[in-house]
């Protein structure tokens, strides 16, 4: 028998596992054309811009926190899922897949229909009053700033500037995010790791607990990874790994 190359070991483990927990980066999303924000390149690493998105920057001027934001959250809108998103969905419906924890606020996995779904740095879709702790869904906000109907959306209650719940800088994660993020590291037998690099916090951090309560690892990036040495890593785009293990598993199972 031929020697498997790393998308056949990759897939020979998906096979063998029934908690897997994925662990998605901006990788994952730049290939449905939302680009990598958080990134060493991206527009949040900009000074200016990294000031005008912090926590502060939104108190100080929440209409330039938004018009800042606006061109980023139309391009996520317009965004689809790609077909690693499916695959996680497949290998959900397929009974082996626990929990997906991701650094993307765009949604994403959600529009493409896993359930459990673990934002460790928040969600462009939805946003908070920080007075009232009221819930809002964002959308029609910001359709309504895109049309410059409003430059700020406001809870009406309290007539506060309303934030979206992404992590900003200056901010902690979401205590709940982060505690499905701990537990399904603690309780998975492969961990997945599609597009993350694997440097920003917490995904920095998140392999070595999976890793130390004795899961497998699988990493499929197309840069270097501070774990590759403990992983089956996958150079690849995530669309081609993606494709083969759904055809492998859809069909072979
Ligand atoms: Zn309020």
């Amino acid at each position: 028998m031929a020697p498997m190359n790393p998308t056949e070991e990759a897939i020979s483990l998906i096979r063998k596992s029934n908690r897997i927990a994925a662990l998605s980066g901006a990788g994952i999303s730049t290939e449905a054309g939302v680009p990598d924000f958080r990134g060493p390149d991206g527009l949040w690493r900009d000074p200016n811009i990294l000031n005008q998105l912090s926590a502060t920057g939104f108190r100080q001027d929440p209409a330039r926190f938004y018009s800042s934001s606006m061109n980023l959250f139309s391009t996520i809108a317009a965004a689809k899922p790609t077909p690693a998103h499916n695959l996680l969905v497949l290998l959900e419906k397929l009974g082996k897949l626990q929990a997906v924890v991701t650094q993307n606020i765009d949604g994403l996995h959600h529009a493409a229909g896993s359930s459990t779904v673990f934002e460790v740095h928040g969600t462009y879709r939805t946003g908070h009053c920080p007075q009232c702790s009221d819930f809002f869904e964002m959308g029609p906000f910001y359709k309504k700033i895109e049309s410059g109907d409003i430059q700020v959306p406001l809870c009406k209650k309290c007539n506060v500037p309303v934030k979206p719940d992404i992590v900003l800088f200056e901010e902690l994660l979401p205590q709940d995010a982060w505690n499905g993020a701990v537990n399904a590291m603690e309780q998975c037998d492969l961990l997945l790791v599609l597009g993350s690099s694997l440097v920003i916090y917490p995904a920095a951090e998140l392999p070595s607990i999976a890793l130390g309560c004795g899961a497998r690892l699988v990493i499929v990036n197309l840069q270097e990874t501070a774990y590759d040495r403990a992983a089956i890593v996958v150079r690849d785009k995530l669309g081609n790994f993606a494709k083969s293990a759904m055809a492998a598993l859809v069909y072979k199972n």
